[in-house]
């Protein structure tokens, strides 16, 4: 198995052990490293289902040139994203129930944990021009450009995007947002947010806690739960 397509087998599978599965919807794709395009999850299975056989290389022009059935509609969120943005090499995206569910409630994103500390005390970024899916280079583009250089983004109605300058750091960057998201919820559920860090910290805590090497870190552990949630 080539190593993109490997890459990509074991980020899908990393999302289920993080609990992002919606049945047979999401999917994380990687960089091709010879500029074809992306190596994505097919469509119909969910991301503990992956394997080396249940991955397409998608073309830029959302072609399949290698594997079976048409790409995901939404495909057009990796290619957008990984075009517009040269320097990552994989994108995610997910119905986490956290993270929609927080959407909804249309209020500012706190560093309340070490897990929202992740946007260094700025709010998530968030896609509002459409909760439908993301199924035309139009829209995908569009996306690409809410995103921005953050490194995850809400999609309200619908879900969130992860990017990454590695495997690693899309996958980990998903289960971050999704964590933040959840966490806030729990305590807005229980009464008033009352403690969150600043600025300063949140920004420290950013680099302290979300370092490339805890991100590797934290992926690995998923990568040995091997889709299990
Ligand atoms: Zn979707």
């Amino acid at each position: 198995m080539t190593a993109a397509r490997e890459l990509a087998v074991t980020a899908n599978r990393a999302l289920a052990a993080a609990g992002q599965s919606d049945m047979v919807w999401g999917h994380a794709a990687v960089r091709d490293p010879d500029g074809r395009g992306i190596w994505i999850k097919a469509p119909g299975w969910g991301f503990e289902e992956i394997d080396g056989d249940r991955i397409q290389l998608v073309s830029w022009d959302a072609e399949v040139v290698e594997g079976d059935g048409a790409p995901h509609k939404e495909c057009h969120i990796h290619l957008e994203i990984l075009r517009l943005r040269p320097e990552l090499h994989c994108t995610v995206h997910s119905h986490a129930r956290g993270a929609v569910a927080f959407a909804a409630l249309d209020t500012p994103l706190l560093p309340v944990s070490h897990e929202g500390a992740l946007f260094g005390g700025a709010d998530v970024p968030r896609f509002t021009l459409t909760g439908g899916l993301v199924s035309t280079p139009d829209l995908g583009r569009a996306l690409a450009g809410a995103l921005g250089d953050a490194p995850a983004a809400l999609m309200p109605k619908h879900g969130l995007v992860a990017a990454g300058t590695s495997v690693q750091a899309a996958v980990m960057h998903a289960v971050l947002l999704d964590g933040a998201c959840r966490t806030q919820l729990t305590v807005m559920a229980a009464g008033p947010v009352k403690v969150w860090s600043d600025d300063a910290e949140a920004a420290a805590k950013r680099g302290e806690c979300w370092a490339e090497s805890q991100l590797d870190a934290g992926f690995a552990y998923l990568a040995r739960k091997d889709g299990r949630p």
